[in-house]
């Protein structure tokens, strides 16, 4: 491995920490800040951060998967649990990490680009990446690792090899830049724009602005555009500045754009005295305004402005996610082929281990960019696959064969991307899970056309980060040792199964809720070990609900009596069951009157134990029936209290469902039920949700019509156009879930950043939209729903709930995840 390896002892120094070393000839190259991410065991140091949950926590498990370095700011004083190990102990983890990073970064003198701004960063990064790179070996941030934890990580990953870094950093709040300085210490600063938007982390826009310039306060050169700071009255930062424009006097000024044939952008500008240009391949203005960022950067980097044209030219989209989708042979394929290196493998790889659903592992890698001896980086390379579980290596370019004796699993080598294609009928790739990871060269996108299945096009995008953030963001709303279950029922809202179930094991929720017993097994087949409620059992699958440990909901004395029958004709003990009590919902549950008579079944019983019980908040959202929430409450409490009283052991009480979470704080009980606001919706929110979206509807468009004055559009002519325009047919319909009620205007959609009306009917498999004055052309993609127009919204128009339009969306629209 190229990483210099630090002695432990310098690592104490540097933090400041107060040491007990059972190794001081230890060496660190590797940061960890994640229990379930672990890599380099004998090399690498755990840093036990404060968090949504304590680090500290997790020593145990880490000491046990073989790591021996950790900075903590509280210890265990019965180190004789730990032999071997050394605790660092500091007062504040974060600090030492940052610490650490800062004096790492010390020791390389060659330039650092530090980007930061409100949107854009990103793709500014990459795209320098993609322009600088004849020049210069680069380091850069993985994906959009920008924050307190990213950056230092980020910038740990500097070595001997490299040329150029360049970091990106994204700030919620005042005070956090100066950290985020030290670590980096930026030559070169990249502002790429200021959001209006007001942030919640700081009291004004200048202030704002003040907190963002603090990371170029020491640049020898500061790269931005005044308009964004316009009105600030601070000081602006950078011994020298390069300016870019497009209103106004700047170093480089923009004064024309034009499009060209209907995909390039042409920009003509002046730099100083010389008129430049250049040709992009992209139309959208938040693109376009990236560009500009990067051509300014690459003047003011001295670079030729012909040589910059060619080069913005040859610019390709950044795409930054992992896509999970349905394979052929009943594979999964997980699709990450914009980008290679060691830091974004081992995130695909943690994504990979994540999804369990088939017992075999599958990784088709190519060669990794670089040139020179690359002895250390396939060994590198090699350890992560090692401790990543993957059960099989298929690799790809002249290179990585040469290291075939480093990979200790089942692997195969082909010289080519059109080799192995050629050869793809042979892999017997079947029921397994298949990470695809090329660099760009090899243009794998060719792989997963072969692997995945055929799309229809209208797909629903599930964003499995928002999920996890929205997952965070209620879990911040618990009260300590509050427990949740997750409810995944009916698809998980119809966004999925397996994909999500995964997803929420790795992070550690205690419970999943299903409807029917199927939807357990589905689920025990995936791999998902958690505990699983199901919540509509019934007399006829009880021996699948057993055989599958699946967990039923009882919430009669009739279901009582049947599932005891069977269990005590399996002579089985203790079986874990969970009790509905109807607190006013009138759906399924004992009534308080009933509560008796079951306690008596049982405590005859010796073959079921009561695992929870719970009741369901009928109006949990709704202001107007707080009082009836509080009487559902205080009821539970009674009933759950006499409960275990009789039966003289306590169990696990739940009530709240999502809006119920954030809304009654008090009614929390032991575990709250997270269903709907796991993917974005949560009605108790009128306004400015601090929820991210997780599903986007999209479609495209199959054909553009032009109309002559008065023609109609669709069945029974509803759609009219007295003055005549332009139509686009979608490939969506009511059969997918696009109710037909959406139709003549009602429903939006968009297209390009436009927003347009449906024209006509809704048809069962397509629609029309009314796209005069806009750019639509066949084969762009168009919204249906997502962060902007809003399923709440939509439910709102059609009189119904979020709820119904989720779970609507038709089974045959193919569901595609991504992980950023
Ligand atoms: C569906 C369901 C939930 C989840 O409700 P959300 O409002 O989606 O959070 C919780 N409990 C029960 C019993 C449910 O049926």
């Amino acid at each position: 491995m190229n990483h210099k390896i630090y002695p432990v002892t310098e690592v104490g120094k540097v933090t400041g920490a107060f040491t007990h070393f059972s190794d001081p000839g230890a060496g660190i190259r590797t940061l960890s800040t994640d229990s379930r991410k672990l890599a380099d065991m004998d090399h690498a140091v755990f840093f036990a951060l404060a968090g949504r949950r304590d680090g500290h926590q997790f020593i145990p498990e880490v000491y046990q998967a073989g790591v021996r370095n950790f900075i903590v700011s509280a210890y265990d004083r019965d180190l004789d649990r730990y032999p071997g190990a050394n605790f660092l102990v500091v007062p504040d983890t974060l600090k030492a990490l940052q610490a650490l990073a800062a004096h790492h970064r010390s020791q390389f003198s060659f330039p650092v680009i530090a980007i930061t701004g409100s949107n854009g960063k990103t793709v500014v990064k990459e795209w320098l990446y993609q322009l600088l790179a004849p020049e210069y070996h680069v380091i850069r941030s993985p994906k959009s690792y920008n924050s307190q934890i990213g950056v230092p990580l980020s910038v740990w990953e500097m070595n001997e090899s490299h040329t150029l870094a360049i970091f990106e950093t994204g700030i919620s709040r005042t005070g956090e830049m100066e950290a985020l300085r030290e670590v980096i210490q930026p030559t070169i600063g990249i502002l790429t724009n200021i959001g209006e938007a007001h942030q919640s982390g700081f009291s004004s826009r200048e202030e704002k602005i003040a907190e963002k310039l603090r990371l170029f306060k020491q640049t020898g050169l500061f790269i931005y555009a005044p308009f964004y700071l316009e009105n600030y009255i601070g000081e602006i930062p950078g011994e020298r500045r390069f300016t870019w424009s497009r209103h106004g006097h700047a170093d480089l000024e923009v004064v024309d754009d034009e499009i060209l044939e209907d995909k390039y952008q042409f920009l003509r500008g002046r730099f100083g005295a010389e008129e430049v240009q250049c040709l992009v391949p992209f139309m959208d203005a938040a693109s376009v305004e990236n560009v500009i960022c990067c051509w300014a950067t690459l003047l003011a980097l001295g670079y030729d402005p012909e040589v910059a044209d060619d080069r913005l030219e040859k610019l390709q989209p950044v795409r930054m996610r992992l896509e999970l989708k349905n394979g052929i042979n009943n594979c999964s394929v997980i699709d990450d082929s914009y980008s290679l290196d060691t830091s974004s493998l081992a995130i695909a790889l943690d994504f990979l281990k994540q999804q369990n659903q088939h017992p075999k592992r599958t990784l088709i890698l190519s060669d990794l960019p670089g040139t020179g001896p690359q002895d250390d980086l396939y060994e590198q390379v090699a350890s992560l696959l090692g401790n990543k579980f993957v059960d099989r290596l298929i690799g790809v370019g002249p290179v990585i064969g040469t290291h075939h004796d480093k990979f200790k699993m089942q692997a195969q080598f082909f010289d080519s991307t059109e080799e192995l294609l050629d050869n793809l009928g042979n892999l017997k790739l079947v029921s397994e899970t298949i990470l695809l990871k090329g660099a760009r060269i090899f243009g794998f996108e060719r792989i997963s056309k072969a692997l995945t299945q055929k799309v229809h096009e209208t797909i629903l995008e599930i964003n499995l980060n928002a999920l996890e953030f929205n997952l965070n963001f209620y879990r911040s709303q618990l009260r300590p040792g509050v427990g949740i279950m997750a409810v995944v029922k009916a698809f998980s809202y119809g966004s999925g199964s397996f994909e999500i179930a995964n997803l929420l094991q790795f992070n550690k929720v205690d419970y999943l809720a299903v409807a029917f017993a199927d939807e357990g097994v589905a689920l025990r087949k995936a791999g998902i070990t958690l505990p699983i409620m199901v919540m509509s059992a019934d007399a006829g699958s009880l021996d699948t609900l057993i055989a599958h440990g699946l967990e039923p909901e009882v919430y009669s004395s009739r279901i009582l009596e049947e599932l005891i029958t069977v269990l005590s004709q399996k002579k089985t003990e203790k079986y874990p069951v969970h009790i509905k009590l109807d607190t006013g919902m009138h759906r399924l549950g004992f009534m308080p009157a009933e509560v008796g008579g079951m306690l008596e079944l049982l405590r005859n019983a010796p073959s079921v134990k009561v695992k929870s019980a719970f009741s369901h908040l009928v109006s949990s959202e709704d202001a107007a029936d707080d009082a009836f929430t509080s009487h559902q409450a205080a009821l539970f409490s009674e009933l759950t209290a006499t409960m275990e009283e009789t039966l003289g052991y306590s169990f696990l009480r739940h009530l709240s469902n999502t809006s119920g979470v954030t809304r009654h704080p008090s009614a929390q009980f032991d575990m709250v039920r997270l269903g709907i606001g796991l993917y974005g919706i949560d009605t108790a929110f009128k306004t400015r949700s601090p929820l991210q979206t997780a599903v986007v509807l999209k479609t495209s468009i199959s054909q553009v019509k032009i109309l002559e004055p008065g023609e109609t559009v669709g069945y029974n002519r509803r759609g009219v156009l007295p003055h005549g325009g332009k139509i686009a047919t979608v490939k969506i319909g009511y059969a997918d879930g696009y109710d037909r009620r959406l139709g003549n205007g009602a429903g939006k959609m968009s297209i390009n950043g436009y927003l347009v009306p449906t024209i006509g009917n809704i048809c069962m498999d397509m629609c029309m939209l009314d796209v005069t004055g806009t750019n639509a052309r066949e084969g762009d993609e168009v919204i249906v729903f997502d962060e902007e127009i809003r399923i709440e919204e939509m439910a709102r128009q059609l009189g119904t709930i979020p709820y119904e339009i989720l779970t609507g969306v038709s089974q045959r629209v193919k569901r595609v995840y991504f992980y950023e």
